[in-house]
């Protein structure tokens, strides 16, 4: 396990498995002495230590370098900042800056072109055995951060603008104690459709001070005015007790009891290997520890019903030799199916499982596919998921791909059988995508006794009173409250209830879920004011999106809101209500960072409104002239994390250069002669531990950390990202950001910050991932803390963040039919009330090859090798984590020829569910994040590591592999229609300049951002209808935007492009491209089929795998 990477917790044997579930409140677990916060070999790191003692609370505040200074609105625009009185600030660490930098120009591509590589250069060693990378070492013992030692600095003296202390206590907390009406209601947090209109996603709206009740509003009501769980109002149950008390499993739930050993999901077993040591041991074929013995006995296998049934294959047409391998687990003898006693329903084995139907595509995914001769792979449209090889009653009922996908959708029977087929085993979620989900309230959530799994469609009733548990097997009683159905108003139905009709569910948790209130939205914005940031008019489009969406913030009468800016002093806002006019406090000693009044910085939006609103009208004047060229951003930092750590809340920091003052200054690190190097990138790692720290300080105060960059030079976002990846915080990026010479990017921004700002939030959440006995979670990838074996820290949740896990198996899953994982995600909602989200997902389990091969889903595989490749490039090397993808490409396909196919064949084979896969690993390596020899931008490759390590499957998939589209000849043959809306559907194209066309035009969507190239000899149809210009020179430099023609092709095109902005949440940039066009280059980069002087063409790379395969 040394080799742990640095955010895996694996075999920490803290014995928590289970007290950091859902039933416990994070207050409490920040008080746990023994929650290690994963750190477990590094055991003297423990950010509880370092927590600050409260402050005081006194009217006196240390004066020292502090100077209280005019209201903001005293400053005149156009005043030089100069004239900020810094009376109490020493100048000396402070020297005015006389170089006042001009606004700052997209650098020029001066670097030579990329020379040749040999091909035989590129993958030097390919099967040379990975070396060890190390782990990434923590190993200084952190001194207390943030430690508030100016806070007990005898005060100095008066502060005249101390406000009382009483006058700015905690608005009382919403009412949480009592459980809401019981009430199970189809709530529509986001309208369905294509659209995600970024307005609130909880479907309300608030109207200004007064905000709207804090019950849950549902459209959908199933049953609006039902007696909670009391008999039903027309069939009454023959003996219907009264609802017992909320103790046994709502006690257990506060106290879980220790997990038992053979109940544990995840347990610290001998292999709990990890990242990608773990898959290319595997791939290489070294030897794995046996799996422990199973205790049979503990555990009985599943109903009849899920065992093997049918033999129906054999009836079908005649198979391929391949395809017959395929069958071997289905052609068993059929068994006996026996009815479960307690009837028919989803959680139970249905009859027509006996007739187990086998999906119709596993013969398709075992198709033998000849790379080499089989051009034209693509599908002509966005690949869907493959589906599990699952009984169509259980498939009907199983959690949304786009929430909870497998790499491989038939889970290997044993470890050996899956180092055999040599594929990564893993999971893809999206937990808290926008959906339309049921929620549930309920006085009693139904668990496992054992285990803590929520109760979901794939346990099984053994009768009416019992139900066993799909991940340890208990039998665990069905509660009194469960026996009545609330959507068929029946009682003695508990399988069709809708916790276990819905493999996506929420609960509204009880109070017995809460030791403390659940924690208002805090919401605090730190802003560069420097003269750089000012350069860029960042400033103005901030203040006025906030401004702009201000009543759409989510949260409730408890709202806070809080302003930190900062060049080379700290400045702090006095918002407290009852002042005219909003004040600006200024902190120049950074070394030293306080608060100069704790009490009336962060104050409740619906109380402080205007003076919020004051502030946002003049901040952007107020800093027009400073000529402030340094960055304090460490103590601005350490400042916001003092002012949020008493609640907890979200941090959005906005920078705009390299920080180079104080704490956590940084150094240029880039050397821009080393930008298109062919060798190994270095400084992809953090150059100091300090923002990781702080967010692992934030993470313990639930704390989250989104850092917006925007930026025309290196600013290191290999050591700021880790703010944010640490503390669950998102990271937004805008090189070369300026509001006059980069439109598109304005244009970005404002959207994305639209979206930011008024989209759904969690708070204080915790996700916990399990997994039927047998299987074991390793190794996450996103932006969290890794708080024990198998729970995620996640201060705050939003709906565009994306989760990866491996898997290994750990005992064999012989008797096992299916297998289940369950994701549950408990926040605290914007409104204050606590939820459980759980999603789970069933997948069978099989035991040959044929049929692991079978269920690859290449995309899944895809997205978590990229995961894995990032976390490689930072332990040990690019170019180890580029082998490391190629092996993974040649591995599985020799795996495939050796042990699937059964007539070997001359050319480059693969199953045609795997006839992408060369492609898209040939795709990751001319992807920024991992390409070498084309001159690529540290800051730029690190911000495309982080998305795809942090942004949902789908949306990597496209910054992976774009999508090309020939648009100057859309039709509305084989249109979609949707509200009214006619959108065309043009074939995905190869990403080929065969493919191009002078005469044409074409669109191509990398995801987060879109090029329109433009043809010379483009047909004027579409220049004059779409683009509006009369020919081809017309085209002007830098359009993105098309202009509103009325003319059939423009609104084709347009709703076309709408409608692919329309299914993602951020707003990906369109850039017309013409020859002459600057972005020319990037577009043909993306042409990843062809040849470049630095890398293979897909042909190319193919006979290389084949050489290596047959080798
Ligand atoms: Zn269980």
């Amino acid at each position: 396990m040394s080799t742990a990477g640095f955010n895996s917790q694996n075999g920490t044997g803290t014995g928590q498995a289970y007290v950091n579930g859902p039933s416990q409140n994070p207050v409490g677990l920040q008080q746990l002495p023994g929650v290690s916060y994963g750190m477990t070999h590094q055991p003297t790191y423990n950010p509880m230590q370092a927590k600050a003692p409260a402050p005081p609370v006194t009217g006196l505040y240390p004066s020292g370098p502090y100077q209280p200074v005019h209201p903001v609105s005293s400053y005149q625009p156009g005043q030089s900042l100069l004239t900020r009185p810094l009376i109490g600030g020493p100048p000396s660490h402070t020297p005015p800056q006389s170089a006042s930098p001009g606004p700052r120009l997209p650098p020029a591509q001066t670097t030579p072109p990329p020379s040749a590589v040999s091909s035989s250069s590129y993958y030097p060693n390919p099967r040379q055995p990975q070396p060890m990378a190390p782990a990434w070492h923590y190993n200084t013992a952190p001194p207390p951060m943030g430690q508030p030692t100016s806070m007990s600095i005898p005060p100095h003296g008066p502060v005249p603008n101390h406000v009382n202390p009483a006058a700015s206590s905690t608005p009382s907390s919403a009412p949480y104690s009592s459980a809401p009406p019981a009430h199970v209601s189809h709530s529509v947090t986001q309208p369905p459709g294509p659209g995600m209109p970024p307005t609130s996603l909880h479907g309300y709206t608030q109207p200004g001070p007064a905000p709207p009740p804090m019950t849950h509003m549902a459209p959908h009501t199933y049953q609006p005015s039902r007696a909670p769980y009391g008999p039903p109002p027309t069939c009454p149950p023959p003996t219907m007790k009264p609802t017992p008390p909320p103790t046994g499993t709502l006690m257990a739930n506060a106290t879980p009891p220790p997990p038992k050993a053979d109940g544990t999901v995840a347990g610290n077993g001998p292999q709990a290997p990890n990242s990608y040591n773990h898959v290319d041991n595997k791939m290489a074929g070294l030897p794995q520890p046996g799996p422990p013995g199973r205790h049979l006995g503990h555990y009985p296998s599943l109903p009849p019903g899920y065992q093997n049934t049918s033999a129906l294959h054999n009836a079908g047409p005649p198979m391929h030799p391949a395809m017959q391998a395929a069958t071997q687990p289905y052609t068993q003898p059929p068994q006996t199916y026996q009815q479960p006693p307690g009837g028919p329903g989803p959680a139970q084995l249905s009859p027509s499982l006996a007739a187990l139907s086998l999906q119709s595509s596993t013969p398709e995914a075992l198709r033998v596919v000849n790379l080499l001769q089989e051009r034209n792979l693509l599908p002509p449209s966005p690949m869907p998921a493959p589906t599990p090889c699952l009984p169509q009653d259980l498939q009907k009922i199983n959690c949304n791909p786009e929430v909870f996908r497998s790499t491989l959708t038939s889970i290997p029977q044993t470890q050996s059988l899956l180092n055999k087929a040599k594929m990564p085993l893993g999971l893809l979620l999206h937990p808290f995508k926008d959906l339309s989900l049921p929620v549930v309230t309920s006085s009693t959530i139904v668990r496992c006794r054992s285990c803590r799994t929520y109760i979901n469609p794939f346990v099984s009733f053994l009768d009416q009173r019992r139900w066993k548990c799909n991940l340890c097997y208990r039998v665990n009683d069905v509660p009194e409250e469960f026996m009545y159905n609330p959507v068929s108003r029946s009682y003695g139905e508990p399988h069709k209830r809708p916790e276990v009709q819905n493999a996506t569910i929420e609960f509204i948790a009880p109070s017995e879920y809460m030791l403390r209130p659940p924690q208002p939205a805090v919401y605090l914005f730190i802003l560069d004011v420097s003269h750089n940031a000012v350069e860029t008019g960042y400033l103005n489009v901030f203040c006025q999106s906030l401004l702009d969406n201000i009543n759409a913030l989510p949260g409730d009468s408890r709202t806070k809101v809080g302003f930190i800016t900062f060049d080379s002093t700290i400045h702090f806002y006095n918002l407290q209500e009852g002042l005219s006019q909003p004040q600006m406090l200024i902190v120049s000693d950074i070394e030293d960072i306080f608060l100069p009044t704790p009490d009336s910085l962060l104050v409740n939006l619906n109380e402080c409104k205007e003076l919020v609103q004051d502030l946002l009208t003049s901040l952007p004047n107020l800093f027009e002239k400073t000529m402030e060229t340094q960055s304090a951003l460490g103590s601005a930092l350490q400042a916001a994390f003092k002012l949020l750590s008493p609640t907890g809340g979200r941090m959005s920091i906005f920078q705009t250069q390299l920080p180079n003052l104080g704490v956590g200054a940084l150094q240029s690190r880039e050397d821009p002669n080393q930008r298109a190097s062919a060798k190994d990138i270095q400084h992809l790692s953090p150059a100091t531990d300090f923002y990781k720290k702080l967010a692992l300080d934030c993470s313990g105060q639930q704390v989250a950390v989104d850092l917006f960059l925007l930026s025309s030079q290196y600013c290191d976002l290999a050591s700021l990202g880790c703010i944010s990846r640490y503390s669950a915080g998102s990271v937004y990026y805008y090189p070369s950001y300026h509001h006059q010479h980069n439109p598109a990017q304005v244009e970005c921004f404002q959207k994305d910050l639209k979206r930011y700002l008024t989209r759904k939030i969690g708070f204080e959440a915790v996700m916990r991932i399990r997994c039927t006995k047998g299987l074991s979670i390793h190794t996450f990838h996103g932006n969290f803390f890794v708080r024990s074996t198998d729970l995620l820290s996640l201060p705050n949740v939003n709906p565009d963040a994306g989760f990866a896990v491996q898997m290994s198996i750990e005992e064999n899953l012989d008797d096992m039919q299916v297998v289940s994982f369950q994701a549950a995600l408990l926040y605290t909602s914007s409104k204050g009330e606590r939820r459980i989200r759980v999603h789970t997902l069933c997948l069978p389990v099989v035991n040959s090859l044929a049929d692991i091969f079978a269920g690859a889903d290449v995309q899944a595989i895809t997205g978590l090798l990229a995961c894995m490749a990032v976390d490689r490039s930072a332990t040990a090397s690019l170019s180890d984590a580029r082998d490391a993808m190629t092996n993974a490409a040649i591995d599985s396909l020799t795996s495939y020829r050796q042990s699937v196919l059964t007539i070997q064949q001359p050319g480059l084979l693969a199953p045609a569910c795997l006839r992408l896969f060369p492609l898209f690993i040939l795709a990751l390596l001319k992807q920024k994040a991992f390409r070498t020899g084309t001159s690529t931008r540290l800051d730029d490759r690190l911000f495309a590591m982080c998305q795809l390590k942090y942004q949902p499957l789908v949306y990597a998939l496209l910054m992976i592999h774009p999508a090309l589209y020939r648009v100057d000849d859309l039709t509305d043959e084989g249109a979609l229609n949707i509200n009214d809306r006619t959108i065309p559907q043009p074939r995905v194209l190869q990403l080929s300049v065969e493919k191009l066309s002078r005469e044409a035009a074409f669109l191509m969507d990398a995801g987060t951002v879109m090029y329109l190239w433009i043809g010379r000899n483009c047909h004027p149809n579409f220049l004059t209808q779409v683009l509006g210009v009369p020919n081809y020179a017309a085209v002007p430099d830098n359009l993105y935007l098309l202009p509103e023609l009325d003319t059939a092709e423009s609104q084709r095109t347009r709703a076309f492009i709408g409608w692919l902005r329309d299914q993602r949440p951020f707003f990906p940039s369109l850039h017309v491209i013409r020859d002459e066009s600057q972005l020319k280059p990037t577009f043909m980069q993306n042409m990843i089929e062809d040849r470049t002087e630095s890398a293979l063409s897909y042909y190319e790379f193919l006979l290389h795998l084949q050489q290596q395969i047959s080798k």
